[in-house]
């Protein structure tokens, strides 16, 4: 994919976009894993605006908090909180030592940056 596949991609949603009808969301907020091999709204029947989602790698609420702070304070989200984990996520795979070592290398010299994220 290109960025120029994005924008023509982009430029024919924005085109025909629609503000969608807010009634039927569930006032829930999901955090899930970023594995593209899951689409969250399929996997527990919502449709787009239904839910706020959040997703990162493996799932971390520590992670979403910000997201979660502003879906609470921000857009007046105050139902349930879901979290859902899955099998064969890629982050049973590694450490969070083993990422903060992939960090370090690829920029040496750099411990702010190692450090950043993966405490
Ligand atoms: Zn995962």
């Amino acid at each position: 994919m290109s960025t120029q596949v994005f924008l023509q991609a982009n430029d024919k949603f924005a085109a025909s976009f629609v503000k969608p009808d807010r009634s039927s969301f569930k006032n829930v907020i999901i955090v899930q894993c970023m594995d593209p091999r899951i689409n969250p709204y399929d996997q527990l029947g919502l449709k787009t605006i239904d839910a706020i989602t959040i997703r990162n790698a493996g799932c971390s609420a520590k992670e979403a908090i910000r997201s979660i702070i502003v879906a609470q304070h921000l857009v007046g989200v105050l139902g349930e909180i879901a979290i859902f984990h899955h099998k064969d996520c890629g982050m049973t795979k590694g450490t969070t030592n083993q990422i903060r070592e992939i960090v370090k290398k690829a920029n040496p010299g750099r411990a702010d940056i190692a450090a950043t994220g993966t405490a």
